[in-house]
């Protein structure tokens, strides 16, 4: 068992930072009213005239007498009143809306972008797909299917990540397509929050800052689509996080967590598949980016526009095409 005073030093190690500002704090404050009380004693007359100036023993005796009167309280009341309403007030129109305007904000503004361009965007599940007459889109798909209606299409592009092998097998391809299942936690109100996203590279996980809190994201998990997730996965990175910030509280309570698991589409040889199908021409794929979707998406959507448009890449995409696996 460790002794009090093995406990002090270390909190006194955990806090040296927050004891060293109280610490200059103090000293701040004392130097001030030190000053504050020379200058209007000896009425100094430099830049400011402190003849002008009442002294701290002034200010505290008005506060004194100011505090013995009910009339300050009254006032102090409705003051406090006017700031209810106007925080109450604030609060049900700005939460809701900051709530909204939060999520996913750089994707609702590039999809905002989208439909200005003409881009129409229907949220519905591909069940299938229809195709044509041969000569029509060389045979390739001339129609998706949802479940309530059929949308005409000139080109497919299945980028629908884990789920694309599904998509793929409807247009009569097979792709080596696996997910690597990855989770996180998020604490909310952490006791300590790094300023930088910093990576463990013996735990193999990242924490972030985010604006909603601590973000520790990592593992890798064989489990399929469907399997429910294992919420140990995130538990035990909150655990590594807390033994990289010793400043994080032991035990935290499951309202401040916030646990999510999410499907890497994952290739044998670690390269997404990027370009058309070998199958039909007017079918091109863009998944399988594994660990690095989101810093890759970008440049994949450059080279999807490109090759929709019948132009040449940006870049070279030999090494992503789908023949490569035979
Ligand atoms: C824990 C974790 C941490 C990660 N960290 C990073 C990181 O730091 N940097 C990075 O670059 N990447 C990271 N990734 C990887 C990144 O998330 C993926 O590479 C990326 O999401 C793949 O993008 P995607 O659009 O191909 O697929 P997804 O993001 O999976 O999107 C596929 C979409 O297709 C939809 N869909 C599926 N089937 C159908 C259907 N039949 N009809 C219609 N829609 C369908 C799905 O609903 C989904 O919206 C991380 C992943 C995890 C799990």
């Amino acid at each position: 068992m460790r002794s009090v005073a093995a406990y002090t030093k270390l909190w006194l190690s955990l806090h040296r930072g927050r004891l060293r500002a109280l610490a200059v704090g103090t000293l701040s404050l004392v130097l001030f009213l030190l000053s504050w009380h020379l200058l209007t004693k000896y009425r100094v007359n430099f830049h400011v005239r402190f003849i002008n100036v009442p002294s701290p023993e002034m200010v505290l005796e008005s506060l004194t007498k100011t505090m013995r009167d009910s009339k300050f309280f009254m006032h102090v009341m409705l003051s406090c009143r006017r700031i209810f309403f106007g925080f109450t007030i604030a609060a049900i129109v700005a939460v809701p809306l900051g709530l909204v305007m939060g999520r996913f904000r750089l994707v609702r503004e590039l999809a905002a972008l989208f439909a200005q361009n003409s881009g129409a965007i229907v949220k519905a599940k591909v069940t299938g797909f229809g195709f044509g007459p041969p000569n029509e889109n060389d045979g390739g798909p001339n129609s998706v299917q949802t479940a309530d209606k059929s949308i005409a299409c000139d080109a497919v592009v299945v980028a629908a990540g884990a789920w694309s092998k599904k998509l793929t097998a409807m247009l009569g391809h097979s792709v080596p397509l696996d997910t690597e299942r990855g989770y996180h936690v998020v604490l909310r109100d952490p006791e300590t929050m790094p300023r930088r996203p910093i990576s463990s590279a013996e735990g193999k996980f990242f924490a972030t800052p985010m604006d909603g809190g601590l973000r520790v994201a990592g593992t890798v998990e064989f489990a399929g689509l469907e399997a429910p997730p294992d919420w140990r996965r995130s538990r035990m990175l909150l655990r590594q996080a807390q033994d990289m910030f010793p400043a994080l509280a032991r035990d935290i309570g499951d309202e401040r967590l916030s646990l999510w698991m999410g499907f890497r589409p994952s290739m044998p040889d670690s390269l997404p598949i990027i370009g058309p199908s070998r199958r039909h021409r007017n079918v091109v794929h863009a998944f399988g980016h594994g660990h690095v979707g989101l810093i890759g998406g970008a440049m994949t959507g450059r080279i999807v526009a490109a090759l929709v448009d019948g132009a040449a890449p940006p870049i070279d995409i030999a090494p992503f095409r789908v023949e490569r696996f035979g």
